[in-house]
């Protein structure tokens, strides 16, 4: 990941995408009105970066075609890959239908991954069943919980 000296504007990114490729908005995490502001993976408005597809050490070009939109933290995660489909299909795999939930679903996962369970069976073996209460404390304590394991601040938006 290049310190961004890439010339292609983010403009033109997503006018290529979006408006003239025309992919395919199904299963993403952005839709094209919002896709200069927002994340294409997880939908989150903070640091939206260049990423190119195919990196620039394995030629990569820098021009749209071989560009998307992500923040800083997606773009980390993002695959290598020489074919812009398979960073498609990784994009698409991660799609939220609504924003603000993409780091809260992570962080559940994450608890799961991190606990051997799932936070809502640990919250109903507290005998907690109420799914307004059970949304209250995914709220209150998923990103606590996660950042505290792995060092990563999800769930900003819940
Ligand atoms: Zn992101």
């Amino acid at each position: 990941m290049a310190k961004q000296n890439i010339k292609t504007k983010k403009e033109d990114i997503v006018k290529y995408w979006f408006f003239e490729r025309l992919i395919d908005e199904c299963g993403l995490s952005v839709d094209a009105s919002d896709a200069l502001e927002r994340c294409w993976r997880c939908g989150c408005e903070h640091n939206l970066e260049r990423c190119h597809i195919v990196p620039e050490a394995l030629g990569g070009k820098d021009e749209p075609s071989n560009l998307v939109l992500l923040c800083h933290r997606c773009h980390i995660d993002n695959p290598n890959v020489m074919d812009s489909e398979i960073m498609w299909d990784w994009i698409r795999a991660y799609g939220v239908p609504f924003y603000g939930t993409f780091w809260g679903l992570i962080g559940l996962k994450e608890y799961e991954f991190i606990y051997h369970k799932s936070f809502v069976s640990d919250l109903i073996d507290l005998g907690i069943t109420d799914v307004k209460e059970m949304h209250r404390l995914i709220e209150l304590y998923i990103p606590q919980i996660i950042k505290d394991n792995i060092g990563h601040h999800y769930g900003l938006h819940i």
